[in-house]
């Protein structure tokens, strides 16, 4: 607790995922200090702000000092660092250790595979003989992926013919190599929200559709409109055994592809809110932000169950490079029911997410419609 007796977070990124931690904190009355590298839009006019080098130790120890609780916005936050200087009493969450699990897509994938989760058949390939051999046993098209610092499908790579094989090893090989997965041709991706707490306590959220454009979060649909009973309980079980595999505490974004056959496979795990959980905001008893921030603080974890029959959430992307001046908000703000979020990212970019937009209501089909209509009449 902090000296005033209400529990001060620092959290350590400045993006739109730590904004809206923030703006969960708030609202319980605690408060919230943030550490970035650089000065950034999302967190303006939110409880402190500290800019500097993040690795810096003098940084870091102005960043700790009166803290309840550390946790990360990102998972490149140089947690390891925070760790080294942490004072006695006061948690990181997620640990070190999980972030690194994380981090590295090959050592994820293990990690997974050894705990008994189902993936997609995978090799961490070391040198191009190796991903010869992994192709010729996968067949193509495989997928290649870098191991580290790949975010919305930078980083990835769809190779379906012998001769891209050379390309793709050049762009996404590090010094360790590559990961090389087979095709998983699967029916749709689904998303599931876990969060954990440091004594094992947890809940899980809706199984929810997640539609990409360009390897993008584009829409999310709760619930995953029908969804097999016995397909959304294994959703659910395989995300909090990913979750626990890597002893995540905080929220937890686990990314799933369901298979026609019924089964679900662990695409990827993301040790922080999650995109396909914003609408957790307006849809849920409790937000992803919210139970995030109780967990990371060893508070009572909330209930994260659809508080409406459902919900769609839909992006709100960059479309040029400039100052951001969001034309058409009001036209916007007059859909029934459209629940606005714009993030305060000073400077758009192609593609770079701005905002997004949030309706819930009766059915998905209907209020998909309303949010994607909302969402294109606002341009940053
Ligand atoms: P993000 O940060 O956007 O979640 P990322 O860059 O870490 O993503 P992945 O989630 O690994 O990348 O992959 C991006 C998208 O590529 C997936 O959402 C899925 O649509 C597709 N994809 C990834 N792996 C496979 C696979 N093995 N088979 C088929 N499609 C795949
Ligand atoms: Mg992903």
């Amino acid at each position: 607790m902090s000296k005033s007796g209400f529990p001060l977070l620092g959290i350590m990124g400045g993006g739109q995922l730590g904004r809206m931690m923030a703006l969960a904190a708030l609202r319980m009355g605690f408060k919230v200090r943030f550490l970035s590298p650089h000065s950034s839009g999302p967190m303006q006019g939110l409880g402190e702000q500290m800019v500097g080098p993040w690795t810096d130790k003098d940084v870091l120890q102005d960043f700790v000092e009166g803290c309840s609780a550390i946790t990360v916005e990102s998972e490149w936050a140089p947690a390891e660092e925070v760790k080294a200087i942490l004072p006695e009493g006061v948690a990181l969450w997620p640990s070190p250790a999980t972030l690194q699990l994380i981090r590295h897509k090959g050592i994820q994938n293990t990690t997974l595979q050894k705990a008994g989760l189902p993936l997609p058949a995978f090799c961490c390939c070391a040198s191009l003989d190796e991903v010869h051999n992994a192709v010729e046993a996968f067949g193509f098209p495989v997928m290649f992926k870098r191991f580290e610092g790949s975010y919305d499908g930078y980083g990835n790579a769809t190779v379906r013919f012998p001769e891209e094989i050379q390309q793709a090893w050049d762009d996404l090989a590090a010094e360790d190599g590559l990961l090389v997965e087979a095709w998983a041709p699967f029916v749709r991706e689904l998303s599931v929200l876990v969060c954990r707490r440091a004594d094992g306590a947890h809940v899980e959220y809706p199984v929810v559709y997640t539609e990409q454009k360009d390897h993008r979060c584009h829409a999310v649909e709760a619930p995953a409109p029908s969804l097999f009973p016995d397909v959304e309980a294994e959703a659910r079980r395989v995300a909090l055994a990913a979750v626990e595999a890597v002893g995540g505490v905080g929220i937890m974004g686990v990314e799933l592809f369901e298979m026609k056959d019924g089964t679900v496979l662990v695409n990827e795990l993301a040790p922080r809110p999650h995109n396909t959980g914003h609408y957790t905001i307006e849809a849920c008893h409790t937000s992803q932000f919210e139970n995030h921030v109780r967990a990371v603080l060893g508070l009572s974890l909330g209930n994260p169950n659809l508080r409406v029959p459902a919900a769609v959430m839909i992006n709100i992307l960059g479309h040029r490079s400039g100052e951001a001046a969001p034309d058409g908000l009001d036209d916007a703000l007059a859909v029934e029911g459209a629940a606005i979020h714009l993030y305060n990212k000073p400077q758009v970019r192609p593609k770079r997410k701005m905002g997004h937009v949030t309706i819930t209501g009766d059915d998905v089909k209907t209020v998909r419609a309303r949010a994607e209509h909302a969402a294109s009449l606002i341009q940053l």
